[in-house]
């Protein structure tokens, strides 16, 4: 027996992250590096909401508080949520914990046993898969097609589903390919959830307010609320308010649940920071003119990058509605052998030889369990993501 768990053998690290630091480490070596890996606004953390800090830490909020939220924020995400989403949750339905990742983590560690399955649509983002192999679970996958803009279909997701499916993870806009739904999709996929009553729905609306070309946002339990006994709607401050290094996130859903969540918290990381939840109260409850602005430049940028993308040699990119993604094919490059001599064998040569030989980080599909694909987050500035387009094609056009 080896000394570090089993279970690690059933992980990888985080593909997202790890771009992201091979990008720094590039770039402290003095290289031009452009990274488009790392799925975070460029912007920065408003001030009212920096200001909710300060003060926190000026009035001596700096000691432990209760496991999964001051009752301040469990207030202001009940009523976000009525005003938001009209839903009612209680501040006994609602956990807070240390970024999105850890409320998804604690919901997946708290219910699955081994063998159990959750159905994951693809491509999706990294640590679902992980996360839920951690925990011994079997992901099935639901895969989405180009064609479709990658949004899932409801006889994908009725195909996917056994009587051993725990959960279904529902993400949109999606992280990594921006796919947003209407309201009749959404109800189309949640009226299968409704009909398999066995079966629990986490749904990430991480990305809720990163919604373009005015699409309106729907949450499941909004749309079909028979699911609301049976639903965990997790949300967080990284994307809309620009707050990923702030690391907090909040679930809602049955009592039962909150509980066990709140549990397993207790035995690892106890409260989000006490400081980062009264910044979290701010946000809620201030000024949200800054998030239609914001859009205003993803949008912009989302267009720039789609139709760079499309006049690059062999690459096929969708133009998707939400979140600050893209996530072209690279399918048409398969085989090839780039200017540098690099064998185009599948998507994760790709995204090497175009970081070794033009500086630019994208991460690979792989990653996202789908193939030949690469996912750009364009939350960066104008001159940046132009920039980082002509090296792409530069790269492509030059391909044998
Ligand atoms: N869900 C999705 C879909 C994400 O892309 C991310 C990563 N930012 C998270 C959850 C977790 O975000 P955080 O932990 O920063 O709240
Ligand atoms: N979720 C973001 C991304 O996909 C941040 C990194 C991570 O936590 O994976 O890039």
């Amino acid at each position: 027996m080896g000394f570090l768990a089993d279970s690690l053998n059933r992980i990888q690290p985080s593909a997202t992250l790890a771009v992201t630091s091979k990008a720094l480490e590039l770039k402290a070596q003095g290289r031009d590096i452009i990274s488009l890996g790392a799925g975070e606004p460029d912007f920065d953390t408003p001030e009212h909401i920096k200001d909710a800090a300060i003060k926190a830490m000026r009035e001596g909020k700096t000691k432990y508080t209760n496991v999964d939220g001051i009752p301040e924020l469990k207030a202001a995400i009940s009523a976000k949520f009525k005003r938001e989403n009209g839903l009612d949750y209680k501040p006994s339905q609602i956990s807070v914990g240390t970024g999105g990742k850890q409320v998804l983590f604690n919901a997946l560690m708290a219910t699955i046993n081994p063998g159990d399955e959750v159905v994951i649509p693809t491509p999706c983002w990294v640590s679902y898969i992980d996360i839920v192999r951690l925990g011994d679970g079997k992901p099935v996958f639901a895969e989405t097609r180009i064609e479709d803009g990658f949004k899932l279909t409801p006889a994908a997701l009725d195909k996917a589903i056994t009587p051993k499916t725990k959960w279904v993870l529902f993400n949109a806009p999606c992280n990594p390919t921006g796919a947003a739904y209407t309201r009749d999709e959404l109800k189309a996929l949640m009226d299968v959830l409704a009909k398999h009553k066995h079966v629990w729905l986490l749904t990430d609306d991480m990305y809720e307010h990163l919604i373009f070309d005015g699409l309106k946002f729907h949450t499941p339990v909004e749309v079909e609320p028979s699911l609301y006994e049976r639903t965990l709607t997790l949300n967080g401050f990284s994307k809309a308010y620009c707050m990923t290094g702030w690391r907090l996130g909040y679930g809602a859903g049955p009592e039962m649940l909150i509980k066990a969540m709140s549990k397993l918290q207790s035995q690892s990381t106890s409260n989000p920071c006490s400081i980062t939840q009264y910044a979290g109260v701010a946000a809620l409850n201030g000024p949200q003119d800054f998030i239609p602005r914001h859009n205003k430049s993803f949008m912009e940028r989302r267009d720039l990058v789609v139709s760079m993308l499309n006049q690059s040699t062999g690459i096929k990119c969708p133009k998707p509605q939400g979140a600050f993604y893209v996530y072209p094919s690279c399918e048409g490059l398969i085989g090839k052998t780039s200017a540098g001599g690099a064998k185009i064998v599948n998507d994760e040569a790709f995204v090497t030889a175009l970081l070794e030989e033009e500086g630019v980080a994208v991460v690979q599909g792989a990653a996202f369990a789908m193939s030949p694909c690469f996912r750009i987050s364009y939350a960066t500035d104008t001159k940046s993501l132009e920039e980082s387009c002509r090296r792409i094609q530069r790269f492509c056009g030059n391909m044998k």
